[in-house]
């Protein structure tokens, strides 16, 4: 679920190509004329490419038209409209050289098409541009979806994952676990130390917070200056306040001095809310309650977390 950002592939040669083709002879031509160049993997229907692509997303996907069950122009479509897979580029193999055909292709959603009997030439030289494309601009996401001084997912991103995670409690029946997390008396940690070490000691507590998650599916972000918030999926009030006091622990296991704090080292609040499956459910409505207990938690003293408790 958390596969929001792809890995960043530095060649094209590490590129994976998903050829997709019911005739187990063309997908061999298929192969050989791409073969050394890319990593490929052939299926033979529309079912096995959507299966193929929620596990493991190729980087282009090379598409038969004509195929028995899903055709190749609905297995397009789908693949457009999941968020997850949208970004793959799909180039048609088709036989198909009607206008009207053609235009179903570029609807569906297709960069580009190569006609049957496949040139070689075409289609190797047709690849490389829509794959150098298509490295660029996972770059250019990943650039923008990552915070450049922790490394953790930037805010841009919530939006679009909070749909899917309250999409996935809806669906699961399983609770989402929020954790919003800001280090206390900052302000005065940066008068003391200046504002180079502050922000070696946001490096150092990001790295400790993306460290106490203890699943892939959990997915910490840096919300703001000095605040950080932490998505938990699948995971009740229990299971989030061991994470929380587990947090509280490595942070204060860094023992990065902090003379102005009360504690003598930094430290952090965190505030805690679980919502489960519920009609409705806004972005702002759960971030305003998280931070509320995050509120109580700094009145309660700092260094502690609080959980959100549902007025009746
Ligand atoms: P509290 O315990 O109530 O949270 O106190 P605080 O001082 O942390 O709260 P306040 O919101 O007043 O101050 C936050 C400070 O965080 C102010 C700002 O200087 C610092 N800060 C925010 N972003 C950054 C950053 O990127 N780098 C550094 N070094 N400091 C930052
Ligand atoms: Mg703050
Ligand atoms: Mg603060």
């Amino acid at each position: 679920m958390n596969q929001y950002i792809v890995e960043q592939k530095l060649s094209l040669a590490e590129s994976l190509i998903l050829i997709v083709e019911d005739d187990p002879i063309n997908a061999m031509v298929i192969e050989d004329l791409l073969s050394g160049l890319y990593q490929t993997k052939i299926v033979h229907s529309g079912e096995s490419a959507l299966k193929f692509c929620d596990v493991q997303p190729p980087d282009l996907i090379l598409l038969d038209v004509v195929m028995d069950g899903i055709s190749g122009l609905e297995t397009c479509i789908t693949l457009k409209i999941n968020t997850q897979t949208q970004h793959i580029p799909i180039i048609f193999i088709t036989s198909m050289h009607d206008q009207d055909d053609q235009n179903r292709c570029w609807e569906a959603g297709c960069v580009d098409f190569v006609a049957k009997p496949v040139n070689g030439v075409t289609l190797r030289n047709r690849i490389k541009s829509h794959l150098t494309l298509k490295l660029q601009s996972d770059l250019l996401r990943r650039i923008s979806f990552v915070d450049g001084l922790t490394g953790l997912y930037n805010r841009h991103l919530l939006e679009d994952v909070m749909e899917k995670f309250t999409s996935h409690v809806n669906r699961s029946n399983q609770p989402l676990s929020l954790m919003m997390i800001d280090v206390d008396w900052f302000k005065g940690y940066n008068d003391t130390y200046g504002h180079l070490e502050g922000d070696e000691c946001l490096k150092r507590l990001a790295r400790a917070i993306k460290d106490s998650l203890q699943r892939p599916t959990d997915m910490a972000i840096r919300y703001g200056g000095e605040e950080f918030l932490c998505l938990l999926p699948d995971t009740d009030h229990k299971g989030v306040e061991k994470i929380a006091n587990l947090m509280l622990k490595m942070v204060n296991d860094l023992a990065i001095e902090h003379k102005l704090s009360e504690f003598k080292v930094v430290t952090v609040s965190i505030g805690i809310h679980t919502i489960s499956r519920s009609k409705n459910t806004s972005l702002v409505n759960t971030l305003a309650k998280t931070d509320e207990a995050l509120y109580v938690a700094k009145q309660l003293g700092r260094n502690r977390f609080s959980t959100y408790v549902t007025k009746s």
